[in-house]
């Protein structure tokens, strides 16, 4: 690939929707906040179909997201990068991070970690849930190489304390909060792969966003705590640092939620079919 790193402003944005279903006014919102930005800087705006969950991702949303979003008037450059067309890059990233010694299996099952955590009387819990109670990293290399060639199924969980010893203080810049000392420990040892999906959203968003050559992460505010694992798995994989900028996450004035999938009403397909324009979507995310 090319390296977008040269383009003329230096600025990289993309959007990374996943097509579990159709788009909504809250994916425009933040379509046009990562597009705008890089238009604004004389930059590159870049797509990417975050489709890695074959259980939940469906072709007739991957087709309606990207005319969805040509509608809008959007346009990227390169054709968008399909994760589900990439698995061997985040074999290959796992593999390294085994080499340093900073992945364990884990053949717990969903259900025994839950009654562990419900079990204890002070579980502590981070961005993505409980943290998983630390079982199998205790487990001898022998004993998990055993379990592991007599194929009983296991995840591929992050030792999050080995890697931060590796890794030492590290640090990454908001464009609001400004810079911020990482804190991956807030999320234990995150799954990076399971047998079903062979890698994570944690994962492959931070390879993609190196390898994508994307310089500028925007997108909602929800995941803004992500970023203290995601440099992380930066340092360990020797990975470019973005700069990131999380916006807000917009409401519904008539409920006063977030947009979410099953407003059904208010996906782009069903507004545009109902005869609004492409700027009237704009005004109503604030983007006109
Ligand atoms: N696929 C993620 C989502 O739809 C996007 C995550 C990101 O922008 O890093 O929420």
């Amino acid at each position: 690939m090319g390296s977008p790193r040269a383009s003329a402003s230096g600025i990289v944005t993309r959007f990374a929707p996943s097509p579990t279903g159709l788009l909504h006014l809250g994916h425009a919102y933040s379509a046009l906040f990562a597009f705008e930005a890089a238009r604004r800087a004389g930059g590159r705006f870049l797509l990417r179909i975050e489709d890695i969950d074959a259980a939940r991702c469906r072709e007739e949303h991957h087709e309606a997201l990207l005319e969805d979003l040509a509608w809008l008037g959007l346009e990227w450059d390169h054709p968008p990068r399909r994760q589900s067309r990439h698995l061997a890059d985040y074999a290959a990233a796992l593999d390294r991070l085994e080499a340093r010694g900073v992945v364990y299996p884990c053949f717990c099952t969903r259900r025994e970690i839950l009654v562990e955590v419900a079990g204890s009387a002070s579980a502590p819990h981070g961005p993505d849930g409980p943290l998983y109670p630390g079982k199998c990293r205790a487990l001898s290399p022998s004993e998990a190489r055993e379990r592991r060639e007599r194929g009983e199924p296991f995840a591929l969980r992050l030792a999050v304390e080995a890697a931060q010893a590796q890794a030492g203080p590290l640090v990454w810049r908001d464009r609001e909060a400004g810079l911020q000392a990482a804190r991956p420990d807030l999320f234990g040892d995150v799954v990076l792969a399971r047998k079903e999906v062979p890698t994570s959203y944690h994962l492959a968003a931070t390879l993609d966003d190196h390898l994508q050559g994307v310089t500028l992460v925007t997108r909602g505010e929800d995941l803004r705590p992500a970023v203290h694992l995601h440099r992380l798995l930066q340092a360990m994989l020797g990975l470019e640092t973005p700069e990131y900028h999380h916006h807000r996450l917009l409401v519904d004035p008539a409920t006063g939620r977030r947009y979410a999938k099953r407003d059904q009403s208010l996906t782009l397909r069903a507004l545009r079919q109902s005869g609004v324009p492409p700027m009237e979507i704009r005004r109503r995310v604030g983007m006109g």
